[in-house]
């Protein structure tokens, strides 16, 4: 038996029950070894049944001295099984376990576990644990001592589930190899891999757990960082075109701009500039707030690519913002003598494109031959974490492009060490000093109404000059619903306020459509856009400063920081509602979250938030993001993380058994 054998190897263990196993995506020796118990049970205190009748409930030793069981008029079968000991005796009640007759010894000593029930003033002790007692308590398996607990499924409880990793004890330390050499466990201070599994299993003190989670989380991050270092290596073959950095017009540029730059903004452009001067390949992250201006920032970066002589791609999500873009830069760039070209459309060839910037989506990197001159690649509001983009121009690139992507929300640290660990990364936590900060209110349900009105009547107020936003989610990812609210939103606006100009868009409208309508709210031919999530990304439109987010619940905060980012992109204050629905608006924890959202305007706390509480899979997506599903580890602990980094460097450098110490590391 190894650990790849089927579990079926186990004594004990035919199809019926594997099959039940495989439900917990146990299938082999190794899975059943690194299922680990998600908590544990303290039933180490052994009581006397005095004592134990006291507390209503624990852990207690008594003497078994008759078992009966019996039909009840329902046909179901009730075990009675009656114990004593030196301080009291007790009846326990068992439904349908007649097998207790046959196994119960009269006489003989046993261990239970159990609650107190009282019913109508009467004492009763329901379906207690029971194991039998054995000279050496380290040798019980279910109570007496610290009891693991595992995710179960129907007919595999964690009694089974022990009872099955027990068989497999003495020989775990067979079974498991250890893929890390002695010198790296002793040198981080960590367990044998068999050790930390039998531990986990079967711990004798809880300090054995924790040390015990610290190898196995050390497993899990060493993963993550052999592909971090991995990426790093390849990284130093790379070799790109070193752009000679023209600061006279930079300067000239950065005079040109009608405001001055932040302290955050000028720190990254000099990194920035600095790394693309280099013929080690820029492969950086510009992590920044909503609205904190990351844009002009690499158009520095564009133009001096430009006036070197080489083309740059810019890349947006979406075709709306692709043009967005280009209306921006062309504005930017207008008095430098510098060729912007848009290119959403599939048709459109850009091979013979030299000495230009190229603004499109990523459908360009696909479907076109790149430039020979490209020597910059901005991506706009990276969503997801992949790196596929960079992996796949290296495909299609003589030179490796200088790389820089711009994130849409900031991320938390702790994920960008995670996900973008090969990266640099540069952070903009600073506004623009014109900007007033939003003010964010949590609405009740209750309220709505009032908060329609006070839009209303401040739209007038401003003569038409300020606009609004209302969203909705896109409930359980269902376009139908969203489209319903929107659409029923705004009949009832329309009918109540009937001075207002009103639009609505969602995702079922053509992108021409979507454009049209955003086009003449930017021109202010409406004053109110209803709409779905579709604005979430990038829109810029200055004079909206207000806005609602209805069924507010229903979004993740950092989503929500997002949408506010649409709002307070100029110098007037800008005002933003979250309303929940209205059976989410007694829910005590929606309105927490809510108002954390409300007092907290920067996104960088309200992203760390959502995945404090939430978790990262909840936040930003398990499968699209290609987040590690931690069994064991945190996502937040960047220490261990760091020792993996180390770790695996040397490895990759000395050790050429690399995908042999992957196959063997707990996962
Ligand atoms: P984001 O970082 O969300 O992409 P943008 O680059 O779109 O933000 O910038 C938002 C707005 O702020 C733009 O209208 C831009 O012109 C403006 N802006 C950028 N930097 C500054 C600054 N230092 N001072 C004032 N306004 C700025
Ligand atoms: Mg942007």
């Amino acid at each position: 038996m190894d650990s790849n054998s089927n579990i079926t190897q186990i004594k004990g263990i035919g199809e019926a029950l594997a099959s039940k196993f495989e439900k917990l995506n146990i299938f082999t020796i190794k899975d059943l070894l690194f299922h680990i118990p998600y908590k544990y049970q303290d039933t180490s205190e052994v009581l006397s049944i005095e004592q134990f009748l006291l507390a209503g409930k624990g852990t207690f030793i008594a003497e078994i001295v008759s078992v009966k069981t019996f039909y009840t008029r329902f046909k179901k079968q009730i075990t009675t099984v009656r114990v004593k000991d030196d301080t009291g005796s007790l009846s326990l009640i068992y439904f349908n376990q007649p097998y207790l007759s046959k196994t119960l010894g009269i006489g003989e000593l046993y261990l239970f576990n159990a609650q107190v029930t009282l019913k109508a003033g009467k004492r009763n002790i329901y379906n207690p644990k029971i194991e039998k007692l054995k000279d050496d308590v380290s040798q019980q398996t279910h109570l007496g001592k610290l009891i693991s607990v595992y995710s179960e499924t129907k007919g595999l409880s964690s009694r089974i589930l022990r009872t099955k990793i027990k068989e497999l004890k003495p020989d775990v330390k067979k079974i498991i190899i250890d893929p890390l050499d002695s010198r790296i466990l002793v040198q981080n201070n960590l367990l044998t891999l068999p050790d930390s599994i039998e531990k986990i299993h079967f711990p004798e003190t809880n300090d054995e757990i924790i040390s015990a989670r610290e190898r196995l989380s050390f497993d899990e991050m060493l993963k993550i960082a052999f592909r971090i270092e991995k990426e790093v290596l390849e990284q130093k073959k790379e070799k790109a075109k070193p752009i000679k950095i023209d600061a006279k017009l930079t300067n000239q540029f950065i005079k040109s701009l009608p405001y001055t730059l932040t302290d955050d903004q000028n720190s990254s452009l000099e990194t920035i500039l600095d790394e693309i001067s280099k013929e080690k390949p820029m492969n950086r992250l510009l992590n920044g707030d909503v609205g904190s201006g990351k844009t002009v920032v690499s158009a520095i970066a564009i133009l001096n690519t430009i006036s070197a002589g080489y083309s740059a791609i810019l890349i947006a999500p979406t075709t709306v913002l692709a043009t967005q873009h280009f209306e921006t830069f062309k504005k930017l760039f207008k008095d430098f003598d510098l060729q912007v070209e848009l290119c959403i459309s599939s048709e459109k060839t850009i091979t013979d494109a030299s000495n230009k910037l190229i603004i499109g989506t990523h459908a360009i990197l696909y479907q076109q031959e790149l430039p020979s001159d490209l020597n910059l690649v901005v991506i706009d509001e990276q969503h997801r974490f992949g790196v596929e983009q960079r992996k796949y121009l290296k495909t299609k690139t003589k030179n490796t492009p200088h790389y820089l992507t711009m994130t849409a929300t900031p991320i938390p640290r702790s994920l960008t060490e995670i996900f973008f660990g090969n990266l640099d990364v540069s952070e903009i936590k600073e506004k623009p000093a014109d900007r007033k900060e939003i003010k964010t209110y949590y609405t009740p349900y209750t309220k709505r109404n009032d908060c329609f009105d006070w839009i209303v009547k401040k739209i007038k107020d401003s003569n038409f000059k300020e606009q609004a936003f209302v969203i909705y989610p896109l409930i359980e990812e269902s376009e139908k619903t969203a489209v319903k609210s929107v659409l029923n939103e705004f009949t009832s606006l329309q009918e109540k306020y009937v001075n207002m100009k009103i639009a609505f868009m969602h995702g079922k409208l053509k992108p021409k459509n979507k454009e049209q309508i955003l086009n003449d709210f930017r021109d202010k031919k409406y004053n109110i856009l209803i709409s779905t999530t579709v604005i979430e990304v990038g829109i810029d439109i200055p004079d909206v400063t207000m806005m609602v987010i209805e069924n507010a619940e229903r979004f993740g905060l950092a989503q929500l920081h997002q949408l506010r980012g649409r709002i307070g992109r100029n110098d007037m204050q800008s005002y933003c509602y979250v309303i929940p629905g209205q059976e989410a608006t007694e829910d005590p924890d929606v309105k927490e979250r809510l108002q954390y959202f409300a007092s907290h305007p920067s996104g960088f706390e309200v992203a760390d938030y959502d995945l404090q509480r939430r978790g990262p899979g909840e936040v930003y997506g398990t499968r699209q993001s290609g987040i590690p599903n931690f069994k064991v580890a945190s996502i937040h602990d960047l220490d261990t993380l760091k020792k993996a980094r180390k770790v695996a460097r040397e490895l990759l450098i000395t050790d050429n058994n690399v995908d042999d110490i992957l196959e063997n590391l707990f996962r």
